[in-house]
């Protein structure tokens, strides 16, 4: 069993576009919005900033009170559109319940859409002229692309049918030739898709959702979930078992979720190569 070791190859993506920074004498500005008070969100934007301060971008916090009301959220994002010193903008999801998350990611400039979740990014993407393509879809083809496996002709259950995880990978699997199943709460039997599938990708978000019974030898597993159990954060998947038969696997943490750090710090080094 080889595991797919996302620190290692975010932390040689992040040196790499540290580096690209380093030579440019252009400054990448990046607007964090993050609205309310979310206990998981305030770790996500001290990290973002941390890693901003790390790789020499000029990372700023906007954060809005709990009750803030949507015109507030569209009209700052419309400032930071204007702005030439801001490269690329995020709102930090999830937002309070009178905020219409999708409304505000779509008044996001294109070039600026840094986490690609705005409808044209994602209509773009599937149909193959992606611009900024969102982080944790293509952080894990880039995983998959650095361990060298090929995805033409592979089988692959995708668990997950969201806008910001599956979505975005269903297509980015099939444009690498993948033959993808996509299940979600009302497949029936996921386990008949699971074990037929060469490469098992779970995103639900429940401890122990894949067991080993599910998975064929040799399977390749993407864990993308994310419980929090104890201050604990673990997977979807039963790790110790599963990684008695796959081939390939991620770990939880240490897996995706550094993989999907580095591709938004890639995405916003892209931005220097756009017209602002
Ligand atoms: P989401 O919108 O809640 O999506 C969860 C998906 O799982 C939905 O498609 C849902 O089906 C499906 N599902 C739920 N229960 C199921 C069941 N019993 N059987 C089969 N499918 C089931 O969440 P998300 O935002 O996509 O995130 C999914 C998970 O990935 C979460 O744990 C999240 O924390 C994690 N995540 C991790 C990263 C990272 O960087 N590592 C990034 C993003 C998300 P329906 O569509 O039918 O409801």
């Amino acid at each position: 069993m080889i595991l797919l070791d996302g620190k290692k190859v975010s932390n040689e993506i992040l040196e790499n576009i540290k580096d690209k920074i380093a030579k440019t004498n252009k400054k990448i500005g990046f607007a964090i919005i993050w609205v309310g008070n979310n206990d998981a969100s305030s770790i996500y934007v001290r990290n973002k900033l941390k890693k901003c301060e790390e790789l020499g971008i000029n990372g700023k916090l906007y954060h809005l009170e709990e009750n803030a009301l949507e015109e507030e959220v569209i009209s700052l994002i419309d400032k930071l559109n204007k702005d030439d010193n801001v490269n690329g903008i995020i709102l930090q999801s999830p937002v309070p319940k009178q905020i219409d998350i999708i409304n505000c990611f779509n008044r996001i400039k294109p070039e600026k859409d840094v986490d690609g979740f705005a409808n044209l990014s994602v209509g773009n993407l599937c149909l193959g002229i992606p611009n900024h393509i969102s982080c944790t879809p293509k952080g894990i083809i880039r995983l998959l692309e650095y361990y060298n496996i090929d995805l033409e002709g592979k089988n692959v259950c995708l668990i997950n049918r969201s806008n910001i995880v599956g979505k975005p990978l269903f297509n980015l699997l099939i444009s690498k030739n993948a033959t993808v199943t996509m299940c979600h709460s009302k497949t029936k039997d996921i386990k008949e898709f699971t074990k037929n599938a060469d490469i098992v990708i779970s995103a639900v978000g429940k401890p122990n959702f894949i067991t080993e019974d599910m998975v064929k030898d040799g399977v390749i597993v993407i864990d993308v979930g994310i419980s929090r159990i104890d201050g604990h954060v673990i997977g979807d998947v039963d790790f110790t078992n599963v990684s008695k038969k796959a081939s390939y696997i991620t770990p939880v943490p240490g897996g995706v979720g550094p993989m999907t750090i580095a591709m938004l710090f890639e995405n916003l080094l892209n931005t220097l190569k756009e017209d602002k």
